[in-house]
């Protein structure tokens, strides 16, 4: 069935507003149905920030776990600050977006030293910290201080799309400009932070990307889209970006049972601080073992002898679709210099736990814990089975018991009559126990 496109005829750009009634109607769907989320059990504006950080691109029940272990290791605003920022990361590990740690961190750092450890109730002051932004300011002031602010996530965004039956797409700065003002037109004059997180419930539990339940929704007699069945129809998306597969070399250099971490710069776009095993995309027509070379000969003045291909490690950043070709290599000779890192160490497999590393390469950690545990199952010899002589009638493991016929040593031998020891003549006289 072919979608309807939106007519710019029947969606309408004049200004959205509401009355009492629609208030009304969110906040008591909201105190029906609202999730008992750990940051709603209290209005700590610590909490609600670090919350409000780790949601913004992140799904809520993915954060749960990540805001109580967090929380758990700095439970204030001072615990945070005093942290070192490997400690941060470390505890930020899995959740991605790692700006974002490390902003929280130097924004805690100057609230301990400006501001006696406190968050500001001051809009200004708030907005100048690292990694707080439009929504981030509207969500602690709204919810901590119940300060009139809006707060424009993406559930939000979308609401307000489709109650107003805005037909411009969502990532145009007209639909943006156009979103703030609305927002901010519809706030209720008290208890803004409730009226925040209702409308964000709204777009997680009802008004949902795809299939909103519109015939269960508290606002629906104020919904545009809905009178005119476009709600499956916005808000529109711009064309979405292409895919594009990136091919990876990396590495895990061995010398004398110590691997080798390099730590990324702290300019890196992505994951900066934090520590890896050496890798890099293949270059024009490169395969897996020449960008090995490169890497490890060119960058790293390295001499190794590679050793075996550990396994192929797939992620996604963005519209970037990666394939990380792992292999293992012992150092024979060189010098290490680093031209791409700030920063590097040779560590025991059992140190590296405590080192904050992207997802990708934590997989490569437990991709090498996975093939030493292979090793040690194909290594350990088997366990013999007993050996039952019919003449001693007693139990001895590939030891002769006297008897001529108990000196094999062949492992789990069925002593079955076989045409050769037949011909032989031979009579068994033992026999093996279960295998
Ligand atoms: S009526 Fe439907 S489209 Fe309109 S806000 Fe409610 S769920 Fe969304």
């Amino acid at each position: 069935m072919s979608r309807r496109r939106p007519d710019p005829g029947i969606t309408s750009h004049e200004p959205f507003t509401v009355d009492s009634g629609f208030h009304r109607a969110l906040r008591a769907w909201f105190r029906q149905v609202r999730r008992p989320l750990p940051w709603r059990q209290s209005r700590d504006p610590y909490r609600i920030w670090v919350s409000e950080v780790m949601l913004q691109q992140t799904q809520v029940a993915t954060v749960i776990p990540y805001f109580h272990r967090f929380l758990e290791t700095f439970p204030t605003l001072s615990d945070l600050a005093a942290a070192s920022e490997q400690d941060v990361l470390r505890a930020w590990e899995g959740l991605g977006y790692y700006r974002r740690a490390r902003s929280l961190h130097r924004a805690a750092r100057i609230l301990a030293r400006d501001h006696g450890g406190e968050i500001p109730h001051d809009a200004e002051a708030l907005a100048r910290l690292p990694g707080i932004g439009r929504y981030t300011l509207g969500a602690i002031l709204s919810q901590a201080f119940d300060q009139r602010y809006p707060a424009v996530d993406a559930n939000v965004a979308r609401v307000l799309c489709r109650l107003a039956a805005w037909d411009k797409p969502l990532e145009t700065s007209s639909t943006q400009r156009w979103l703030h003002a609305t927002a901010e037109t519809i706030l209720p004059e008290r208890k803004v932070g409730e009226f925040n997180q209702a409308l964000m419930e709204l777009g997680s539990l009802i008004c949902k990307s795809s299939g909103p339940k519109c015939l269960l929704c508290p606002v629906r007699s104020w919904c545009r889209s809905a009178q005119r069945g476009l709600q499956e129809l916005l808000p529109r998306k711009a064309k979405a970006k292409e895919l594009h597969t990136v091919v990876e070399a990396a590495v895990v250099l061995r010398r004398r049972n110590r691997l080798l971490l390099v730590k990324r710069s702290e300019n890196s776009v992505r994951w900066a601080g934090l520590w890896e095993f050496p890798h890099d995309g293949l270059r024009n027509g490169e395969d897996v073992p020449t960008a090995l070379c490169r890497l490890v000969e060119n960058d790293l003045g390295l001499r190794v002898s590679l050793g075996d291909h550990l396994g192929i490690i797939t992620y996604g950043v963005t519209r970037f679709r990666y394939q990380m070709h792992v292999h293992v290599a012992k150092v024979v000779g060189g010098r290490l210099r680093l031209r791409n890192h700030g920063e590097a160490r040779w560590m025991r497999q059992d140190q590296l736990a405590d080192l904050p590393m992207p997802s990708p390469q934590r997989r490569v950690v437990r991709l090498l814990e996975e093939t030493a545990s292979q090793q040690r199952v194909q290594r350990s010899p088997k366990p013999s089975s007993p050996i039952q002589c019919r003449t001693c009638n007693g139990t001895t493991r590939n030891e002769s018991c006297g008897n001529p016929d108990g000196r094999t040593t062949a492992w789990r031998r069925r002593w079955s009559s076989s045409a050769r020891d037949r011909q032989a003549g031979r009579r068994r006289s033992m026999r093996l126990g279960p295998i």
